[in-house]
């Protein structure tokens, strides 16, 4: 038999997606007939609202089956950016946007078009985990910078600012973050507006997907409208999958100086040309329609949110700083409990438990669990995590 053909160096080293590793053995469990119970979704537990679902069927209906031009089209460009300017306080032109498919293609060719081989892009942690691996895909490196569950994950300015070398080209701002559900304050904001000011070639990607997942006592501020200075170092990634449960549509966005979006769309152009021509009409009609959807989703996970919340601090030795965005919790666990990925392998073959191990994204302590689930879900697997948990 032949030997298989080699793979490139940048294939070689990209590491292999944890979150989607405990799916599938859950998924293998399951179909064994073992009773699984998941709490490792990242994902919403909603339909696509209709109205997005019917404007996308009425295009396919009028024969939007074509290419489309490879920045998007042109009245969705011209939405996000007449919502980027109401929503978030941050005046944008339709050629300052570039439509992706999802966020993470969003990141991805920014990373390409910003990046050179050796350059560091700093990334606070816990973080999401695709963070570090299309770094290095852009011959970048990651350089993380811990916080801890002991202080609410609170972001260390100073530590930041002692990471910062000449080859920091990006810093990575997630708000409402993946997996801590923490939102940064305004005042944390202008601390870093103020560290960036301090770097000149520093850039800034704010990726603020979770926008509108947050706790009724709390606000979202997009870093450029913080800091309007800084505007032109600054790149908003954002999109629909987690606000309009839209994650299968793969539909997101970049915003930013309309050079660097030019040369996105240029790469968009030689990769993937275009994203779906007819999902962007059901993303035009989301984008421009009512929040109701949005605001009811929002406040569904609040409530499980809350109830998952409380029934980890009910767990003896958990620490957990109250996540008030997005709809995961991230408790740091007993130091008896081991390393995350042991513990969470544990935790599936034992009591059919899958969640999230904290080590993909940069906290070995931690574990991730979603709330997007049912209520009995979130009962039945806090149920199972006791019984993992060392008595106290
Ligand atoms: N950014 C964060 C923080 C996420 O959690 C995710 C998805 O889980 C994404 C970006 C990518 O989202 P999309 O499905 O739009 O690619």
């Amino acid at each position: 038999m032949s030997r298989p053909p080699s793979l490139s160096s940048r294939a070689e080293a990209l590491q292999p997606s944890l979150t989607l590793a405990i799916s599938a053995r859950a998924k293998a469990l399951q179909q064994e007939g073992r009773d699984i119970c998941s709490l490792s979704a990242g994902e919403p537990d909603f339909d696509t609202p209709p109205f997005i679902v019917e404007a996308s069927i009425q295009a396919l209906r009028d024969g939007i089956t074509r290419y489309g031009p490879s920045a998007g089209d042109p009245a969705l460009r011209q939405a996000i950016a007449s919502k980027i300017t109401n929503e978030n306080g941050l005046p944008t032109t339709a050629d300052e946007v570039l439509v992706t498919n999802g966020g993470k293609q969003a990141i991805f060719n920014l990373f390409q078009v910003l990046l050179n081989p050796g350059d560091e892009v700093l990334i606070p942690a816990p973080y999401w985990l695709s963070y570090p691996e299309i770094a290095r895909l852009a011959g970048a490196r990651p350089i993380s910078v811990p916080s801890s569950a002991l202080n609410g994950f609170c972001l260390d300015v100073q530590a930041l600012e002692a990471a910062i070398t000449p080859a920091t080209r990006l810093l990575v701002i997630n708000s409402p973050g993946n997996p801590t559900g923490r939102v940064l304050s305004l005042d944390e904001l202008q601390q870093l507006a103020e560290l960036v000011r301090r770097h000149p070639r520093l850039l800034v990607m704010t990726d603020e997907i979770y926008e509108y997942l947050l706790d009724d006592d709390i606000e979202h501020h997009s870093f450029a409208a913080v800091a309007p200075d800084l505007r032109d170092r600054c790149f908003l990634v954002n999109g629909f999958a987690k606000g309009w449960a839209m994650t299968g549509w793969r539909l997101g966005y970049l915003s930013g100086p309309g050079s660097v979006i030019k040369a996105a769309s240029a790469l968009q152009s030689q990769s993937t040309s275009n994203v779906c021509s007819f999902a962007q009409r059901g993303a035009t009609a989301a984008i421009e329609g009512s929040r109701d959807c949005v605001k009811e989703m929002a406040e569904s996970y609040n409530k499980r949110r809350t109830l998952l919340v409380q029934g980890l601090q009910a767990l003896p030795g958990i620490t957990l700083f109250p996540p008030k965005g997005a709809f995961y919790a991230f408790p740091q666990l007993p130091e008896a409990c081991g390393d995350s990925v042991s513990f969470c392998q544990r935790a599936l073959e034992e009591e059919g438990l899958a969640i999230v191990p904290g080590g993909a994204f940069g906290d070995d302590r931690c574990v991730r669990l979603s709330c997007a689930v049912s209520r009995e879900t979130i009962a039945d697997g806090l149920s199972r995590l006791a019984r993992l948990l060392p008595a106290r």
